[in-house]
């Protein structure tokens, strides 16, 4: 399938668009649980989309009860809004224990949700595992480095950052944030996204924001652009036989890569990490296309299997 449109033919309205949309901590996870659950009727995966809502829904569980964590200061949120750089930086941010008693949590609320008996030892290994071990795990995981981490332990370690991440997040409502020399890093934590979402409705209408893998802060960018590399010229967008169009990868021709674009006015429940998961026989297609993937699905990647 080829674009419709031509470069440069969406951009920016005039006027003020946000260019910013923090997570709702209220609802984040459960929006997500709620998708994971409606895709996974009659779907090939039923079992571990389900497995996935349950694991959301454990998210917004410990979000909720999240306990206070320090946060940037108004002076370090100036200077990384002057400077361009993301406040909450997985790479330097120094990381409360909270998100450790968060992971505990977690295992705890899906003891009873282990059906595979590799996924019960990996559990019981992250309830003993000391907090040296987690914040090396923790580490490989924000620094992308999956192939340092137990497959089964992966979902686990990241859905504990993602509830970190988030609750950061959404406590930063009012800030002004810099848009990134790197279009496609996240402007609040620096992570790469899992995907974009093509928004309905007031002021977002029409209009494309990339999706954080890890802090759920969705931000503006421009359509039929690669948010890898911002080459304009060489576009291409996939779907699967039969699909409805809501979900596509956008590939580039330029650095040969791709990230999956949703489209809510196809689907208005489309969700960025739930869907994504939903088709991942679209990544099979665009590995057979000879493209890779510019952004990471958390919970789920291909050399951790
Ligand atoms: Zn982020
Ligand atoms: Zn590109």
């Amino acid at each position: 399938m080829n674009a419709i449109l031509q470069p440069g033919e969406i951009e920016a309205p005039k006027g003020d668009i946000p260019f910013i949309r923090l997570p709702e901590r209220r609802d984040v996870f459960a929006q997500r649980a709620r998708r994971f659950d409606e895709l996974a009727d009659g779907h090939a995966l039923a079992d571990y989309l389900r497995f996935m809502s349950k694991l959301a829904r454990a998210q917004q569980v410990v979000l909720d009860g999240f306990p206070l964590v320090p946060l940037p200061t108004a002076e370090q949120l100036a200077s990384s809004a002057r400077y361009g750089l993301p406040p909450l930086d997985v790479q330097t941010w120094g990381r409360d224990w909270a998100w450790r008693a968060g992971l505990q949590e977690i295992l705890a609320l899906m003891e009873d949700e282990l059906l595979v008996p590799r996924t019960v030892q990996a559990v019981e290994n992250l309830v003993s595992a000391g907090a040296t071990e987690l914040e090396f795990t923790a580490e490989a995981v924000l620094a992308g480095a999956y192939s340092a981490v137990p497959p089964e332990a992966l979902p686990f370690i990241a859905a504990a950052l993602q509830v970190y991440w988030t609750y950061m997040a959404a406590s930063l409502d009012g800030q002004a944030f810099a848009r990134l020399e790197k279009p496609n890093l996240c402007p609040v934590c620096g992570s790469p996204p899992v995907a974009s979402l093509v928004r309905i409705g007031g002021a977002e209408q029409g209009l494309r924001y990339l999706s954080c893998s890890l802090c759920s802060t969705q931000w503006h960018m421009v359509r039929i652009k690669c948010s890898n590399c911002k080459s304009t010229g060489d576009i291409g967008y996939y779907a699967q036989d039969g699909s409805n169009g809501a979900v596509k990868a956008e590939g580039c021709g330029s650095c040969n890569t791709y990230l999956k674009i949703m489209y809510m006015d196809k689907d208005a429940q489309v969700e960025p990490v739930a869907d994504d998961l939903a088709t991942l026989s679209l990544d099979l297609l665009m590995d057979d296309a000879g493209k890779a993937r510019s952004g990471p699905n958390l919970f789920f990647h291909p050399g951790s299997v």
